[in-house]
């Protein structure tokens, strides 16, 4: 079961670096995904292609700004 991170252990992850929401594994580049039961969350890439292949992951709102 996940669960749910106080505000305390939030800034103390962001003071940390990045941790995959799913894996809990440290990574440079986590991709944000707004994910079916979790919200908009950052994962690694190897969660991402998991979740995207049992099509957990949905378009974030408003789509991609910087692409335009
Ligand atoms: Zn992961």
């Amino acid at each position: 079961m996940l669960e749910i991170p106080n505000s305390q252990q939030l800034a103390e992850g962001l003071k940390m670096g990045f941790k995959c929401a799913i894996c809990s594994k440290e990574e440079n580049s986590l991709l944000k995904v707004n994910h079916v039961k979790l919200g908009v969350i950052k994962i690694c890439e190897d969660c991402w292609s998991e979740e995207y292949n049992k099509g957990n992951l949905l378009s974030l709102k408003g789509g991609c700004d910087c692409c335009r």
